[in-house]
């Protein structure tokens, strides 16, 4: 896929409207259209990088660690017992956006979610 049919690079570029909670110049979180919980949030890098294996290291370096800030800051926010952190990468392991991207997702005690289920939808 290229960059102009990329959802994920329509979002960096502003053509796509989203609701922003990070951005820096190689990475940008904002929260998931579709919440698996409420604060569920993707982290992306802003470069177009399809899966882990087409992203440069420290650019995957530099996206965990906005994910890593993030997920404190989501847990807080949300007030959350616990997350789910996953990549699904590539179409066989459930990655409907090709464009690298990292969930949080926020759980809850006794939401009785199967954490399986809840990445891969
Ligand atoms: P995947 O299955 O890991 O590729 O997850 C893709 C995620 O992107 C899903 O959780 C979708 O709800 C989410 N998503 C798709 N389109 C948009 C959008 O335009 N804004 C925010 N999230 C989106």
């Amino acid at each position: 896929m290229s960059r102009d049919d990329c959802i994920f690079c329509q979002i960096v570029d502003g053509d796509i409207p989203s609701r922003k909670v990070f951005e820096d110049d190689i990475a940008m979180a904002f929260l998931d259209a579709n919440p698996l919980a409420p604060g569920h949030t993707l982290v992306i890098p802003k470069a177009h990088h399809e899966t882990l294996e087409d992203t440069p290291e420290d650019v995957a370096a530099h996206v965990f660690g906005a994910l890593h800030r993030l997920n404190t800051a989501v847990e807080h926010a949300v007030d959350a017992d616990g997350t789910n952190v996953a990549f699904n990468n590539g179409e066989a392991a459930g990655q409907e956006v090709p464009h690298l991207h990292g969930h949080i997702i926020p759980r809850f005690d006794g939401d009785g979610g199967n954490p399986i289920h809840a990445v891969a939808g």
